[in-house]
């Protein structure tokens, strides 16, 4: 192993059994050991997401204890076997999504995951854009890949992924209609770019995204909130329009009966995950790099809203869960 030898423990989130916030508990833990093909990162930032509280409550299964978080920024530490050709040395910084273990003060990941954070990237900046950034890429790029003059409706606008999908839906020249659930998400979802942002707490937003939009329906629909939304954004879409259906913010879609989508004119349904469209490192750079340059040129806006201490985990989940956030947390270790 060359680098810095890790220390024998470090300071971790670790939940011993599913349920609430208040399972985030710091505590002391062993330290992470570099493996083969592995590097050893001080991290600098961990991101917090939706899917840190499917795993907390155990809608996503995984052995405990366990260490949320999946997204982080920070600088290698130690580097493992067989990790001579990957170009990386320790002191570089990097960041990574979709390897579990980011609350935490060090971590490891293997090497073919890890991205080279350019110089005019800041980790907070790189550890807010790995997981809600590129899966923003993927879905307006490669799910439904957005032409010019499209219309498109984006629920939660104003949050973590809406803000940045948003952005990106304009760039590739859509028509964007928005949902939020106040004045004030209506606001950051307007400088986002999004044209029509709908309260969907004051009003039908199908009814009103109806009234606006200016062919026979939308040609995509980006949904991440699902059992509230979900029957509703099926109603919006053209004949063969695409339902991207990519979160259960308000939980999962009840069981579907295929049929229905060629009595409302022959749409696609699509659910989609990050995995998939990274799951080479040729996809994994170009998609990171796109991202990365247009934060770093200033295309591509982060609003990072709260930066809590890792103790703070908890407090974290709280507001997200609670509608509270409107853009990027961050755990600082
Ligand atoms: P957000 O910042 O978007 O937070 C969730 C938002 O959803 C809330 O702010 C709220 O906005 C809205 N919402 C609507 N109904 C509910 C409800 N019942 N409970 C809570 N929130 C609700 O989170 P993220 O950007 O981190 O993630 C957004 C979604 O995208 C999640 O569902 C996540 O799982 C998914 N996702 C999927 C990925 C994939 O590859 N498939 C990758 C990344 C994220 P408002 O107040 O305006 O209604």
């Amino acid at each position: 192993m060359q680098g810095e030898a890790s220390n024998q423990s470090m300071q971790a989130i670790r939940i011993h059994k599913h349920g609430r916030p208040e399972v985030l508990a710091l505590e002391e833990a062993p330290a992470p050991t570099t493996g083969a093909r592995q590097a050893l990162i001080r991290i600098e930032a961990s991101g917090v997401n939706f899917i840190d509280v499917y795993y907390r409550e155990g809608r996503y299964q995984t052995p405990l204890p366990y260490t949320p978080g999946q997204e982080a920024a920070g600088t290698i530490l130690a580097l493992g076997e067989g990790t001579e050709s990957a170009g990386f040395a320790v002191g570089d910084r990097v960041a990574w999504t979709l390897v579990p273990g980011t609350y935490a003060q060090l971590a490891v990941a293997p090497i073919e995951r890890l991205v080279r954070v350019p110089e005019r990237v800041t980790s907070q900046q790189a550890a807010s854009a790995m997981l809600q950034g590129m899966t923003a890429h993927y879905l307006s790029h490669s799910t439904y890949p957005i032409q010019r003059g499209d219309e498109v409706l984006i629920h939660a606008g104003a949050g973590g992924a809406g803000l940045l999908l948003t952005q990106m839906a304009k760039t590739l020249g859509a028509r964007v209609f928005t949902t939020v659930s106040s004045e004030e998400k209506a606001e950051l979802s307007r400088a986002a770019g999004a044209d029509e942002v709908i309260l969907y707490t004051q009003v039908d937003f199908a009814e009103e995204i109806r009234k606006k939009m200016g062919g026979p329906g939308l040609h995509a629909v980006y949904d991440s909130v699902g059992k509230t939304t979900f029957d509703k954004s099926l109603s919006l879409l053209r004949p063969r329009g695409m339902m991207v259906l990519f979160g259960g913010s308000s939980g999962p879609v009840p069981p579907f009966d295929l049929i229905r989508l060629s009595q409302v004119g022959s749409l696609f349904v699509t659910r989609p995950t990050l995995k998939d469209y990274i799951a080479t490192r040729e996809e994994l750079e170009h998609r990171a790099g796109e991202v990365l340059r247009s934060i770093a040129e200033g295309t591509l806006k982060l609003r990072i809203e709260y930066v809590y201490p890792l103790s703070d985990a908890a407090r974290a989940h709280e507001d997200l869960e609670g509608r509270r956030t409107t853009g990027k947390l961050l755990l600082i270790p």
